[in-house]
């Protein structure tokens, strides 16, 4: 019998364990990760940005553990020696009807805490000597790392303090019974008193089977990037965003150095065909499904049907998506660019036809359910952790202590 149960090896299930570990350190505890390695889909798949935490709603999850997040992350890279660089990024504007959005930013930055700076084009091109724009933000927080590096020490973390880590087990069937629950797996099942749900793009289908209505589904938004090739990187030093949409839960494509000295253009959002869909032909029919016969995905889809339209044409023209960049540096060319990984957002849709914007855990009956960690949750992984933990009533852990 385990005292908690994680489900998922992402980067929230792994600082889970961390933060449960932490709290409780003669706990049982178990990760059951469906892949044959941590970090498989989202958190391996990302655009290793710690971000600062300047556009989230004041006073919301995002805006609180992204800010401190953004901390806890550097600080757990210097403790641990994962290479990260807190290299500072810029947030431009390029055209006149941006300037208002930029200086909205701006101030949401100083509301959420976040140390930034007005900047003009001139200041910019000091950063950045190939952007063009009008205006600019500077971010000073904003660094990078290896979340792959961070998942695997949050690994052994957990394991150092007994923890059980289970690759390619995957949950299949949550029963509940007096003691506990009993998850089902394809490599046997595991009993354990509380379930921790952090199942990222499953996360909603993982909910119901443990009888968790999230209200909610996922829709996955694929990112695609392409690479600058190697002749060409001295045209990024750092990491330069276009001013986003607001109402628009991802960023616009845009620039980031990663930590491997690479430069990467992206990420665009197209709705995925299959959950884990990384190429554009991958397609399943009960994802798919799904999808479409869910209302509020039409609801979305009517509000949002301009800029989708321009993701999709970006998505099948690298000319549209060079394009897109050339508003940042215009002296990016289409032969400077090669396709590069792709990521799937695991992004939770609310029945009405609203995205949900803020990072959303519920509570079940003993067990807690992470139904909507999309960006900037790998940079706030620690701080979700700790939430998680401060959720999980203390009897659960006196109760195993006493039996054992
Ligand atoms: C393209 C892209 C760029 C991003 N850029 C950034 C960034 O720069 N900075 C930032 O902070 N955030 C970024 N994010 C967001 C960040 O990566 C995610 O918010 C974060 O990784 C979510 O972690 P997770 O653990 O919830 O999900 P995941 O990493 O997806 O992990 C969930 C795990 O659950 C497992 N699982 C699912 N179902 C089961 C089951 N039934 N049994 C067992 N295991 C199961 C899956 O295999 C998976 O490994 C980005 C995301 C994407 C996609």
């Amino acid at each position: 019998m385990y005292d908690f149960a994680i489900i998922g090896g992402g980067i929230v299930g792994l600082s889970t364990g961390m933060a449960l570990g932490n709290r409780y350190p003669d706990a049982k505890i178990l990760v059951l990760e469906k892949e044959s390695r941590w970090a498989f889909h989202q958190t391996g798949n990302n655009s290793g940005v710690i971000h600062s935490g300047v556009y989230y709603k004041p006073g919301s999850f995002k805006a609180k553990f992204c800010r401190d997040g953004c901390q806890s992350m550097v600080e757990f890279c210097q403790q641990h020696e994962i290479p990260y660089e807190v290299c500072g990024k810029v947030i431009v504007a390029t055209e006149e009807r941006e300037l208002p959005l930029l200086e909205n930013l701006y101030q949401r930055g100083l509301q959420n805490g976040i140390k930034v700076a007005r900047i003009t084009a001139e200041e910019v091109k000091e950063y950045e000597p190939y952007v063009n724009c009008l205006a600019g933000v500077r971010v000073f927080s904003t660094g990078i790392a290896d979340y792959k590096r961070v998942c695997q020490k949050y690994a052994e973390l957990i394991q150092k303090q007994g923890g059980d880590l289970r690759l390619n087990t995957k949950v299949e069937k949550i029963i509940r019974t007096e003691e506990g629950q009993v998850l089902e797996t394809n490599q046997g099942t595991f009993e354990t008193r509380f379930v921790i749900n952090c199942a990222g793009l499953h996360s909603d289908r993982v909910a119901k089977l443990g009888k968790v209505d999230p209200q909610a589904k996922i829709v996955p938004f694929r990112g695609e990037y392409y690479e600058l090739v190697p002749e060409k990187r001295y045209l990024v030093k750092g990491l330069i965003y276009p001013v986003p949409n607001p109402a628009f839960p991802f960023l616009g494509v845009h620039f980031t150095r990663m930590i491997d000295g690479s430069v990467h253009a992206g990420p665009n959002a197209v709705l995925s065909l299959k959950r884990e869909g990384y190429k554009k032909t991958d397609f399943d029919l009960r994802d798919f499904a799904e999808v479409m016969t869910y209302p509020a995905f039409w609801k979305l889809a009517a509000k949002h049907a301009d800029e989708g339209m321009k993701e999709i044409i970006r998505s099948f023209s690298k000319a549209a998506f060079v394009r897109s960049l050339q508003r940042l540096i215009p002296e990016v060319k289409s032969e400077d660019l090669v396709p590069t990984h792709a990521g799937v957002r695991a992004q939770a849709l609310m029945n009405d036809g609203k995205l949900v914007d803020d990072f959303l855990i519920i509570k079940g009956q003993n067990s807690v359910h992470v139904c909507n960690a999309p960006s900037p949750a790998a940079t706030s992984s620690i701080e979700i952790g700790k939430a998680i933990v401060e959720q999980i009533p203390a009897q659960q852990h006196l109760q195993s202590t006493l039996n054992v």
